[in-house]
């Protein structure tokens, strides 16, 4: 570990290289299933296989969802568009080369805004977003010394997000991807899957002394499984480049592989060793350009993202900044309070339903919102009764939402009547409650007269108690204010 002091000398410099794989049924340039867990080898047509005399195709659907990504984050979209060869041999590179885009990557520019915990709000620029293909994987079975391919993911459709070297600690790394995954997930581009490596993130990691005019020598950290293991590995290498600096050493350029297990990063190539990837334009692909008209086709076509959505649960349902937060955290949570504030205007109420018990279930029930059983008209329907004072928050939230959880069709006043838990706002029945309790409990009913008004808690507690939970807790507290002055 290096002191603290030590640290503070240093300035951490971060790039972010992520591959989204794309939500295609087909591959980039052939009509094989992109499905993933399938048989391996079982989705590989000759195109995939790279055979002499075969030509590549491109999905269209994938230069669609490229550009949505470019537009979301306010890049420039390139019009006119080739893709280029990159060479270099991997037993998992069918081709012997991969089709990515050098020259000329579909979006430029543009930026994702992250907000920190502190607070503070700032937007990492993006160098570009370019197309490519997957390889395939290779595998390598315990016991065995054969590594096996599996090519299925070969061709498999890519963007690569590449950001500028704006990053400047794990924390920021760490919402530069929360917020891509969201976005990829808004646009229904990439499930953003890290498990299954749907969505996979290199990391470029410099340091240099504060106030220097120049970035350090970068390594790039390879094979995190989670954006945790993107933040540990940044905080390791940043440490490892610090601590060789102070000796006086020189960083290499290199890669570097992160293992989970010690939480440390091990060199697996340096620069000079690097490839020479000797791009050169695919001659197997016609350039392809994208029209004013497609343009803006693509742009109408666009949801509602969740910077908007954010912004228009701030203003338009004045919900505090925190709720927005989490509202727009997935699309499905963000369109299920819209259908409930559809119904109700208690829209705050609607927020803490949502954040409280719905999130609560999902979470317990391991679900996500889509799958949730109550329509957003049936809560909207108990929102409605609790602000009515026909039930308690508390009671509906612990009977009646887990009955309608049950019995989803049923309309939440039947519930109500059915479990017999209508709230009571009659005072000849909640004031022999608070009689009740004041004469059990007469050296209570003394302190508080005496000062220690806390107390207050403990009598409604109990009258709450003995009517079941029915009294309307506002007349309940104002009658036993009244009783005990
Ligand atoms: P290369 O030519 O080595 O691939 P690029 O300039 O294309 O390098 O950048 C690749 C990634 O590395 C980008 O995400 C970029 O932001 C990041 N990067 C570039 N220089 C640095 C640096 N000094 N420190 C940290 N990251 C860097
Ligand atoms: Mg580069």
């Amino acid at each position: 570990m290096v002191d603290k002091e030590i640290r503070d000398k240093y300035t951490i410099v971060v790039g972010l290289e992520v591959h989204a794989q794309l939500l295609t049924n087909s591959k980039i340039f052939a009509t094989d299933s992109t499905q993933y867990g399938e048989a391996p080898n079982t989705n590989i047509s000759a195109i995939t296989l790279g055979h002499p005399g075969t030509l590549p195709k491109l999905n269209k659907k994938v230069v669609v969802y490229a550009i949505k990504m470019g537009l979301a984050c306010g890049c420039e979209i390139s019009r006119y568009n080739i893709f280029d060869r990159k060479n270099y041999f991997y037993p998992d590179l069918p081709k012997g080369y991969q089709i990515t885009q050098d020259k000329t990557p579909i979006c430029l520019g543009g930026g994702i805004p992250i907000k920190l915990g502190n607070g503070v709000r700032k937007t990492i620029k993006l160098n570009r977003i370019h197309l490519e293909e997957d390889a395939g994987k290779s595998m390598h079975l315990e016991g065995q010394t054969e590594t096996l391919v599996d090519f299925n993911r070969a061709g498999v459709p890519l963007v690569e997000i590449v950001t500028e070297p704006d990053i400047r600690s794990s924390e920021e790394a760490y919402a530069v991807l929360t917020e891509i995954r969201k976005l990829v997930k808004y646009l229904e581009i990439c499930d953003g899957n890290m498990e299954e490596g749907s969505l996979r993130c290199d990391a470029n990691v410099s340091v240099m002394r504060k106030g220097a005019q120049e970035y350090g020598k970068k390594v790039e950290v390879k094979n995190m499984n989670s954006f945790r293991n993107v933040q540990r590995a940044i905080d390791h290498e940043a440490e490892r480049q610090i601590l060789l600096l102070e000796k006086g050493h020189a960083i290499l350029s290199e890669t570097r592989t992160f293992d989970a297990d010690t939480g440390t990063t091990a060199a697996i190539r340096t620069k000079e060793e690097l490839n020479d990837y000797r791009y050169f334009p695919e001659p197997d692909l016609c350039p392809f350009v994208v029209s004013d008209q497609w343009l803006e086709e693509i742009s109408a076509a666009m949801p509602s993202l969740p910077q908007e959505l954010y912004q228009k649960f701030v203003e338009r349902y004045e919900l505090p900044e925190y709720d927005a937060e989490v509202l727009t955290d997935t699309k499905e949570i963000a369109a299920y309070f819209e259908a409930i504030c559809l119904q109700t205007q208690h829209y705050k109420s609607a927020s803490n339903w949502i954040m409280g018990p719905v999130k609560s279930f999902l979470n317990e029930s391991g679900i996500t919102m889509d799958q949730f059983p109550i329509s957003p008209d049936r809560l909207a329907e108990l929102i409605d009764l609790v602000a009515a004072d026909k039930v308690s928050f508390a009671i509906a939230s612990q009977k009646v939402f887990p009955y309608l959880l049950q019995h989803p069709q049923m309309p939440a006043a039947q519930a109500i009547e059915k479990l017999n838990l209508k709230q009571d706002s009659n005072t000849d029945n909640i004031k022999p409650l608070i009689a009740e309790v004041l004469a059990d409990f007469p050296q209570k009913v003394q302190e508080y007269r005496q000062g220690k008004k806390g107390l207050l808690g403990m009598f409604m507690g109990e009258v709450m108690k003995r009517s079941k939970g029915k009294a309307n807790p506002k007349i309940a507290n104002e009658l036993l204010r009244k009783e005990l002055s």
